[in-house]
């Protein structure tokens, strides 16, 4: 059964939401402090995680960040659950490391239809076990990338655009094949959170300063390709 853990400090909108993911077929637990949140990602290693973004002790931006950072946690999707509206809170979830984010108050089936594509997103669909472009190799299974020696470290969702870009490397992607190739056609994306992401996946692929793999295409999209990049430089 999928696993959810609620961290959440808010108690009505805990029991409303372990109510409906229940009858929804999830399985869930929950904690409301920020300080005991990892500890409980530890022992109950969920399949999801929903996060406030103000809590006790601890905030959910910290939290996201110090899962991004932890290599037996970071492939674990968060979506940020937040009472802010802004934009900019938007995109600051998303570079952070968050997978999705929801404005309170959110609609049940609408955050049940992000779960469910996000559990999508994190199941590896190439038939392949391993797939390498020139420095760069990856391990499916283990859910392995590298830079020669160099371990990248990776958030699901800048995984699965991997993924994609490796099934056709040199390819020009546009913002819409990575939309609905990563985050498929139930859920409404922007395309700007394509930005976010291909920047999150160009940051750690170029963190020890290799040749640039990601080749914005202006106008058009993406595509993963070493031929002509500079050396990053940013
Ligand atoms: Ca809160």
């Amino acid at each position: 059964m999928v696993k959810i853990l609620i961290i959440e400090d808010e108690k009505a909108l805990v029991t409303i939401l372990k109510y409906n993911l229940e009858k929804n077929g999830f399985e869930t637990d929950f904690v409301t402090d920020g300080k005991k949140a990892l500890e409980k990602i530890k022992s109950y290693y969920p399949d999801v995680i929903l996060l406030d973004w103000m809590l006790p002790h601890l905030s959910g931006v910290e939290i996201c960040k110090i899962l991004r950072h932890d290599h037996a946690l970071r492939h674990i999707p968060v979506i940020m659950l937040t009472a802010r509206g802004d934009e900019n809170d938007k995109v600051n979830a998303l570079s952070i490391g968050a997978d999705d984010y929801m404005t309170k108050p959110f609609s049940i089936p609408e955050l049940i239809a992000r779960i469910r594509a996000i559990l999508r997103r994190a199941t590896p669909k190439i038939e392949k076990k391993t797939a390498s472009y020139a420095d760069l190799t990856v391990d499916f299974e283990k859910k392995l990338v590298q830079r020669g020696k160099r371990v990248v470290h990776l958030g699901p969702t800048e995984f699965r655009l991997l993924e994609v870009f490796l099934e056709k490397p040199e390819k020009v992607f546009s913002r819409e094949d990575l939309l609905t190739a990563v985050w498929g056609h139930t859920i409404h994306v922007e395309t700007r959170t394509v930005d976010v992401h291909v920047k999150r996946l160009r940051q750690s692929l170029n963190a020890g300063k290799e040749i640039d793999l990601i080749r914005t295409v202006r106008s058009m999209g993406y595509a993963l390709t070493h031929s002509d990049n500079k050396k990053h430089s940013s």
